[in-house]
């Protein structure tokens, strides 16, 4: 195939996993990013396998987690820097039904590779109130967002494949195809919860869900894993911890709030008596669907003009693979699974 000229703006994780897609493709990229990320950058960047409510694997939990995991090793290779940490997630059980789910699941073979059997260690774990015991999640992992953002920017910008700035529509040229004078065959907006400050997919219902997080420091914290009930609990090394995270919807701007920090520390609370400093609060805004879907493929009516959007709450998880599904579909007309298809939503718009 011949080989195309990508342009892509954005370069977070969607932006950032296409361009690696294509570059392993054969193919050349230019990302356009205006060097804020309030979602990649601003992450916990957890792998969780579990949907802790109903004790049920993640969507399409299989597929994604082998090849995202392979992507984050590979990558560090690639950029000679480690951000990929394997984890487990201890879950401090919530109620009898959870616990019952976890006793059911634990025993089938499509689960033995997450939940590992509950025992007597598990039921008698905590400095807290444990009247359900607790249960051990495997295979999880959570790759240091930071790293990974601002790691990437270096490698793209050293190779000259980075434009630092905003797109400005005035200087794309839809007819031509070119950017800056530059011409490409194809243009793919990776631009997260901005979208609807974009020209040419406003339209489409990507919502802004703000999350915070507060970073602490504890001597008291177990830091072999990861606690979780109401809230995580993230050991990142040298005795801090993440612990995350809200969801606001109704809440914009990107300003920490008094209201978001005490949610935390009551959450944590549950999980322990543990004594604390808070070192500092981290907000972001995470692009997500109302389906909980990801929004992926072409424009309706600018042949050759993408969407990859929608990574929503689970985006380490699931870019790698939808990156490449994307890359299949834009250049070898694979068609998209219609779940996550840009096409719903034009269908439901009469486009
Ligand atoms: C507090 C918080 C905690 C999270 N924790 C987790 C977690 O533990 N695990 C997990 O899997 N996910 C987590 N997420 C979600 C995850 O961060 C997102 O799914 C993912 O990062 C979205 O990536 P993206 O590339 O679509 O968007 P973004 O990261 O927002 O990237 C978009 C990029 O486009 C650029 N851009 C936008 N508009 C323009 C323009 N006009 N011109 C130039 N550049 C532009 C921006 O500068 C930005 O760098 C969390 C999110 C938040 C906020």
């Amino acid at each position: 195939m011949k080989k195309q000229h990508i342009l892509i703006i954005g370069a977070g994780l969607s932006g950032t996993c296409l361009a690696h897609q294509l570059l392993k493709k054969g193919h050349t990229v230019q990302l356009v990013d205006r060097g804020e990320n309030h979602s990649t950058a601003i992450a916990a960047g957890m792998v969780n396998p579990m949907v802790f409510r109903r004790m049920n694997k993640s969507w399409r939990l299989d597929e994604f987690i082998q090849e995202a995991k392979s992507y984050y090793l590979e990558l560090e290779q690639t950029l000679q820097q480690t951000f990929f940490h394997p984890l487990i997630i201890r879950r401090m059980l919530s109620s009898e039904q959870e616990r019952k789910y976890w006793l059911e699941r634990e025993k089938l073979p499509e689960y033995q590779n997450y939940l590992m059997a509950i025992n007597a260690d598990d039921d008698a774990y905590s400095s807290a109130e444990n009247q359900f015991g607790s249960g051990r999640v495997n295979n999880a992992f959570w790759v240091d967002a930071q790293a990974y953002y601002q790691c990437n920017m270096k490698y793209f910008d050293e190779r000259q494949m980075l434009t630092k700035g905003s797109f400005d529509v005035q200087f794309f040229d839809e007819e031509k195809f070119t950017y800056q004078n530059l011409s490409f065959d194809k243009v793919v907006f990776c631009v997260g919860y901005e979208q609807m400050n974009t020209p040419f997919f406003a339209n489409l219902p990507i919502q802004q869900t703000k999350g915070q997080t507060l970073r602490i420091h504890s001597n008291e914290i177990p830091a072999n894993e990861s606690l979780n009930r109401k809230c995580f609990v993230l050991p990142i090394g040298g005795r801090i911890f993440r612990i995350g995270a809200t969801y606001e919807w109704d809440n914009p701007g990107l300003m920490p709030t008094e209201e978001a920090k005490q949610e935390l520390v009551g959450h944590l609370k549950v999980l322990g008596d543990f004594s604390y400093e808070i070192i500092d609060q981290q907000v972001g805004v995470r692009p997500t669907v109302l389906d909980r879907r990801p929004i992926l493929g072409e424009h309706h009516q600018i042949k050759n003009m993408f969407l990859f959007n929608g990574l929503g709450t689970k985006g380490y998880l699931m870019a790698p693979t939808l990156a490449r599904e994307l890359c299949e579909h834009m250049l070898d007309e694979k068609p998209l699974d219609r779940e996550i298809s840009i096409e719903r939503f034009y269908k439901k718009l009469h486009l």
